[in-house]
């Protein structure tokens, strides 16, 4: 199988480190917010990807990162006036909540910060050691011109780079995009003892600070959104090989296209901004994950209820399909070479660097053939459904034993309106839009994960 690296520009054979061993770590969220669909987005992919390196028999160590201490998490406690450690908790128990919604259990350790702040202090010393990082006013900085092949990821020129605003903390700097690796500690703010005075790590270090405890130098796979190509992965290989100077610090670089609404970007400053929690409201958890996995991972998605409308009705002719195929019975007639052929290409297209769309089209194209066909062998049969069980595995899409029907679009409708309602404190109005569901057979109770539906 091949995977596309960010950092060659190719498609590589996918061949771990150590032979069936395979290494991964994915860009976690900083809970100082609720988490949006571009972050779920970027879990949905890998989530899948780990279900299919395992699927092919690769022993995967999938670790995710929370970074449970920056800028934006001591900012916003501030505003809320509670602790930073509360804050971080509370966003995190909302991603557990949505992990658990959406049944991605692909991950096995999620790492927060502000546990490995003795192997974060350990990097910082070695870079210091080495001469590549330099201490100013209680603050250690990456020496970037220090760093040859800085760049290299995103391809950026340091000659050009230029810095539109300066910062406070860039005064101390000897180049603009010097970076912190180790932050001074402000008054009133949460800070640790190193040896180069009280402070706290910066954003990149975490990451290969982490890596390096359960990975080694070096490892696998890295993932994360495309925005964070430049400069905070830039950043990563910078301190990791600067540190051990060994490379490639990572053999495969992944990264997972971003995600628009309505055809605009997705910002707060649009106004467009949609949750993960607010999506979850909206549509079952399996459509949603037919939704994001039938895009591309490297390909933009365009988010609209049209796309959530088309994933829902194309999941319903799966699964009608499915129950057709059950009740259809085996004939003595020879096995369809072409069936073999079209399980093959579904396949080969999850080995092209996960091409989720070519192999759910795949899919599509055997239920079109059977349906047109009207009759299977017993061996044809068995195939079939032996490829719907793998694509349930892989994708944790239910197509073979639909539980139960999904909730009307009318009702979904009424319980986002509620939300809404109850959002802007306007509880009479709330309260008869839940009589109206009622009315129509549907109860509504409210959870962390948001409100949940069930027939009455
Ligand atoms: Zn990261």
């Amino acid at each position: 199988m091949k995977i596309y690296d960010t950092l060659t520009k190719k498609k590589k054979v996918f061949t771990p480190r150590n032979k069936k061993e395979a290494t991964m770590f994915v860009c976690g969220i900083t809970p100082y917010d609720s988490p949006h669909i571009g972050n779920l987005r970027t879990f949905l992919n890998h989530d899948l990807i780990a279900n299919y390196l395992r699927y092919k028999g690769y022993n995967l160590r999938y670790i995710q990162n929370i970074t449970d201490i920056d800028d934006k998490i001591i900012k916003r406690a501030k505003e809320k006036n509670i602790g930073w450690k509360e804050l971080g908790d509370i966003y995190f128990k909302e991603l557990q909540n949505i992990l658990k919604a959406l049944d991605i259990k692909s991950v096995n350790k999620y790492a927060k910060a502000t546990d490995y702040i003795k192997e974060i202090i350990k990097q910082v010393e070695t870079l210091m050691k080495k001469g590549y990082a330099y201490e100013k006013n209680g603050t250690v900085f990456f020496d970037v011109l220090k760093f040859k092949e800085y760049g290299k990821l995103s391809g950026q020129n340091l000659k050009k780079l230029q810095r539109a605003e300066r910062t406070e903390e860039d005064k101390d700097k000897k180049h603009p995009y010097d970076f912190a690796l180790w932050k001074a500690a402000k008054p009133g703010e949460p800070a640790w003892d190193s040896p180069f005075g009280k402070g706290r790590p910066g954003w990149h270090i975490e990451d290969t600070a982490i890596t390096e405890h359960f990975f080694g130098t070096q490892y696998d796979i890295h993932g994360g959104g495309m925005d964070l190509i430049f400069p905070h992965h830039e950043c990563e290989i910078a301190q990791q090989e600067a540190t051990s100077g060994k490379k490639p610090f990572v053999k495969y670089w992944m990264h997972s296209g971003f995600v628009n609404v309505d055809g605009e970007k997705m910002s707060k400053s649009f106004g467009n901004f949609v949750t993960a929690k607010e999506l979850l409201a909206k549509a079952a958890p399996e459509t949603i994950r037919f939704m994001m996995l039938s895009v591309h991972y490297r390909s933009p998605i365009d988010y609209s209820d049209k796309l959530k409308d088309q994933a829902k009705s194309s999941l319903k002719t799966l699964s009608d399909f499915t129950q057709r195929l059950k009740t259809l019975k085996p004939q003595k007639i020879k096995n369809d070479k072409n069936i073999a052929s079209i399980i093959k290409e579904f396949f080969e297209n999850m080995d092209d660097d996960f091409n989720t769309p070519k192999a759910i089209a795949s899919i599509f194209k055997i239920t079109n053939h059977i349906n047109a066909k009207n009759e299977i062998s017993a061996d044809d049969k068995k195939a079939v459904i032996k490829l719907f069980k793998d694509f349930e595995r892989i994708f944790k899409i239910n197509v073979l034993n639909k539980k139960n029907e999904e909730t009307p679009e009318e009702i979904l409708n009424l319980a986002q309106k509620r939300e809404e309602l109850r959002k802007n404190k306007e509880w009479q109005k709330a309260d008869e839009t839940r009589a109206e569901m009622e009315r129509l057979g549907y109860k509504v109770e409210d959870s962390k994960e948001g409100p949940k539906i069930s027939k009455i």
